[in-house]
């Protein structure tokens, strides 16, 4: 399988090179140049196969023969192994043909565990075929961080440093991070706030001559093209156990990036029967503003109960204006450079494939309280803050009662305990495995907000 960059800008790439890297040369991201296509008795066929199965099957064609079968379906089954529940992707039910997708299970309690758990054994599988080592550099405001060095601490040809705003992430996303042991393991508390961590992480890909000649700076965000690609398989696996594909079903997805909802368009391009794919947003609405009524204008940012979905402008979002612009990267290009400034819609036949697609809904702080608690009193199920977000947008926008209705449950709610206490229930308690999280000696330092302090840092620490 082939990729190309979003504006066009820049020669195709394979899997592998693509997933040793961040954004495209000419700033544009990666995407696959054709999508496999599954039929419906193919995608039947699956019904039974095992979460790491169907995973194969819905991951292989965009890799093609880079990696063998048997080595890729180890990295599969290794990864999913880490998952504290046997379906892995737990299906649950509200009612009323309404579900939800917990996808909480993962070691780190954030979906993301789904793709970095696979993307620390696929980056150290390939680096050592190649003989060579990276050095991973993200910044995180919250579950990407803690994701990420869960999914690497045991990747020998990986160096990771991860940068958080120092005294600005929850206490317990700060020490899901720096509890993480490992000598190639390094968390860096910014003396800024989350937009300077990601300006220095941008400017440290934009020149990486600080680095050894024979390293690179690979992104753990989800601007790398593995991260979407493994988070389209939960996808076929709640449609097979509701019925698919031999019936639709629908999706509500808390947005923030646009990765996880852009899995989503690519599943139903591949053939899986989706009905509505609902854009779920917080108070930070600009994406439901756009799908609503074309008004793509950036405003403030406001600080929610659902920080990881606290995102001004959706780096995924590209990918998908890719298509609704015909694949044609130079008017990608040409749009990326106005959009949200100067220009602040698109013409109306564009937006009219885009609000073919999707629908939306912004959900502010006090109904996502009021959601947690709602739910709660139904049905006994704790809802984490950005899944209650989910839940209501899929209450608002859904059409047609009889199509099966899932939200995905991004987070465990143990995460957020501000918001359970702020809806009046009691905090929960931590899984198993991380009841003793307060208790564990944390590692991280503290440097200046600039980007040669970040530099010169990972030039000391990165292992020779
Ligand atoms: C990352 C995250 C999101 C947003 O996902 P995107 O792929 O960036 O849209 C939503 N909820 C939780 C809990 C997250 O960690």
């Amino acid at each position: 399988m082939k990729y190309e960059s979003t504006r066009g800008g820049c020669p195709q790439q394979n899997f592998e090179q693509v997933l040793l890297t961040g954004l495209a040369p000419d700033g544009g991201l990666y995407v696959p140049t054709e999508l496999p296509h599954f039929s419906l008795e193919e995608i039947a066929s699956w019904r039974e196969l095992s979460y790491p199965d169907l995973a194969m099957k819905v991951i292989t064609p965009f890799i093609g023969d880079e990696i063998p079968t048997a080595d890729l379906r180890n990295i599969i089954e290794d990864s999913y192994a880490a998952f504290n529940h046997p379906e892995v992707a737990a299906l649950e039910s509200l009612g009323n043909e309404e579900y939800v997708l917990e996808l909480f299970h993962g070691p780190t309690l954030a979906f993301k565990d789904f793709a970095l758990q696979v993307l620390g054994r696929l980056l150290d599988y390939v680096l050592s075929k190649r003989d060579q080592r990276v050095v991973i550099l993200g910044a995180t405001s919250g579950d990407t961080g803690s994701a990420a060095l869960e999914g690497c601490r045991h990747s020998d040809r990986v160096d990771i440093f991860i940068l958080h705003p120092h005294n600005r992430v929850s206490d317990v996303q700060r020490k899901q991070m720096t509890t993480v042991t490992g000598n190639n393991v390094f968390n860096l508390a910014v003396e800024g706030n989350f937009d300077d961590c990601q300006r220095i992480v941008k400017a440290a890909f934009a020149d990486q001559s600080f680095l050894e000649e024979d390293r690179q700076l690979v992104a753990v965000n989800s601007i790398n093209w593995a991260r979407i690609l493994m988070q389209i398989v939960y996808y076929f696996s709640a449609s097979l156990r509701l019925g698919g594909p031999d019936r639709k079903v629908s999706f509500s997805v808390p947005t923030g990036n646009f990765g996880d909802i852009y899995a989503g368009y690519l599943a139903k391009k591949m053939g899986l029967p989706i009905d509505q794919l609902i854009v779920a947003t917080n108070k930070n609405d600009i994406l439901h503003r756009f799908i609503a009524n074309n008004d793509y204008s950036v405003s403030e940012l406001a600080k929610t109960h659902s920080p990881s979905m606290d995102i001004l402008v959706s780096s995924n979002f590209e990918r998908f204006l890719f298509d609704v612009f015909d694949r044609e990267g130079a008017a990608v290009a040409d749009l990326m450079a106005k959009f949200g400034k100067e220009l602040r819609s698109v013409s109306d036949a564009h937006w009219q494939r885009v609000s073919a697609i999707f629908d939306s809904a912004a959900i502010d702080d006090e109904t996502t309280c009021a959601v947690i608690a709602s739910v709660n009193a139904e049905s006994g199920m704790l809802l984490d803050p950005h899944s209650a977000i989910g839940v209501e947008a899929a209450r608002r926008c859904r059409r047609d009662p009889s199509v099966p209705m899932v939200t995905l449950a991004t987070a465990h709610p143990a995460k957020f305990g501000d918001a359970i206490t702020a809806a009046g229930l009691a905090s929960p308690e931590l899984p198993a495995h991380l009841t003793d999280l307060f208790d564990r000696e944390e590692h991280f330092s503290v440097v200046a907000n600039d980007l040669h302090a970040v530099t010169d840092y990972v030039k000391a620490h990165a292992r020779r």
